[in-house]
């Protein structure tokens, strides 16, 4: 039974992956935490490309060998120009066997992401689980307080505000956010198919955005199809049988015969980006931090990267004796965050923008740009290196 007006180092607010693994990750340093999150089943069929350092973060989080089996390996990535204009890039195809890799990466369920995530905070004795909804957060000069939906109360010397895109941390924390919606819409579904994929997932880049085919275990795929609302409403709205012949056409054949699995969502898409990443004793992880297109599957890998420095920072709190919520531990969270969001969120709209740009000058750009990469070895593999995560990082260290 927890003391309904407890103290905690740490507070999580929402339990999406972010908020899951920033928790795991900040209990894991031997602080006192707390997480704030309905327990509810995965509500949607999107998938994560696993990059970069996020398989790391997961193992130690001691989430990875409980869900790996169900993830498919990531071994090339092909970039296809299906834009149809008349200044079209070349194919270009990544190998993780050129940068030294195994594998690019996992694709895996956020569902059962989510089950391994929600399976690990279970066990952790210095984590304490409220299955409620924060109601209000009010930062103060020494802590936060925080009240439940359900009537209890509590405080936190740091709060990770992981509750997504409307975020009630980040307005709390008096934090603003640069928005811009795209005139885009995200339709995703997993389909079965008669031909091996290989583990190559490859990405069509339509004149509307990209459609990309990402490996899923056994003869499965998971698709982001990025086109105009309107087309992505129609596409919404067509019979199984429908849109198993849309998405052949789009892939080419590829990957032969497709037969959609059940489950369709749409996701309207934006760009997001607050002006302060910590501010008053709060911490933003996730979709509170930032909303990008889903372009080079990059939204939840910066969102575990938000994790593991986050949690980094608490640790050294702790061995020191420092209040985690202290300003200047805010400030350090806000610069080491910055560099990575903002450069990404300004490469991923970049080449959202080159794709819907008719301006010709542009594509000329764009193809141009592709050529290099896909010819010049060094550059090519700069590209695959900085894709997974930013080059300058350590690899993370939690607990
Ligand atoms: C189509 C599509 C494909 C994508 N593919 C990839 C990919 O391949 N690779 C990749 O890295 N990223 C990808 N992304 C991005 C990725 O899906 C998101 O970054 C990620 O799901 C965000 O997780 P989150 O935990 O930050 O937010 P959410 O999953 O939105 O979780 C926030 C949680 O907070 C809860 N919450 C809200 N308010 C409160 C409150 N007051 N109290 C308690 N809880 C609260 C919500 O209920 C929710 O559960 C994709 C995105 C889209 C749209």
């Amino acid at each position: 039974m927890v003391d309904a007006s407890a103290t905690f180092d740490v507070v999580v607010v929402g339990g999406g992956p972010a908020g899951l693994a920033a928790a795991i990750a900040a209990a894991q340093t031997g602080a006192s935490c707390a997480l704030i999150a309905r327990q509810a089943p995965y509500a949607d069929n999107r998938t994560t490309a696993l990059l970069g350092g996020s398989v790391d973060l997961l193992a130690q989080l001691e989430v990875w060998p409980r869900c790996r089996d169900q993830a498919a390996a990531l071994h090339t990535m092909r970039l296809v120009d299906n834009t149809g204009r008349l200044i079209r890039a070349p194919e270009v195809r990544f190998s993780c066997a050129e940068i030294g890799l195994e594998e690019f990466g996992f694709n895996i369920e956020n569902r059962l992401l989510v089950a391994a995530l929600e399976q690990r905070a279970a066990e952790l004795t210095d984590l304490t689980r409220f299955d409620d909804e924060a109601d209000s957060i009010s930062p103060q000069e020494a802590e936060v307080a925080i009240r439940t939906l359900q009537g209890k109360s509590m405080s936190a010397r740091l709060v990770a505000g992981a509750d997504g895109r409307h975020s009630l941390c980040r307005e709390a924390a008096g934090i603003t956010v640069g928005r811009r919606e795209l005139n885009q819409t995200a339709l995703t579904f997993n389909f079965g198919h008669s031909r091996p994929h290989r583990n190559i997932s490859t990405e069509f880049h339509t004149p509307c955005g990209p459609c990309v085919f990402v490996p899923l275990p056994g003869d499965r795929c998971s698709v982001v199809w990025v086109s105009f609302p309107a087309e992505a409403e129609r596409l919404m709205d067509l019979s199984d049988d429908e849109l198993s012949e849309a998405a052949e056409k789009q892939s080419h054949s590829i990957l032969g015969r497709i037969r959609v699995e059940p489950g369709r969502h749409l996701f309207p898409l934006a760009i997001e980006q607050p002006r302060q990443f910590a501010r008053r004793r709060v911490a933003l992880v996730g979709e509170a931090a930032h909303v990008v297109p889903p372009i080079g599957a990059q939204g939840l890998n910066m969102g575990l990267r938000d994790a593991a420095d986050l949690a980094e920072i608490v640790r050294q709190a702790m061995e020191s004796g420092e209040d985690p919520g202290s300003l200047r531990l805010l400030k350090r969270y806000d610069a080491t965050r910055r560099p990575d969001i903002t450069s990404r969120t300004f490469a991923i709209d970049m080449a959202n923008r080159s794709l819907l740009s008719d301006f010709l000058p542009m594509q000329s750009l764009r193809a141009a740009g592709m050529h290099l990469i896909g010819s010049i070895g060094p550059l090519r593999r700069l590209a695959m290196r900085e894709g997974l995560a930013p080059s300058w990082r350590s690899p993370p260290r939690v607990g």
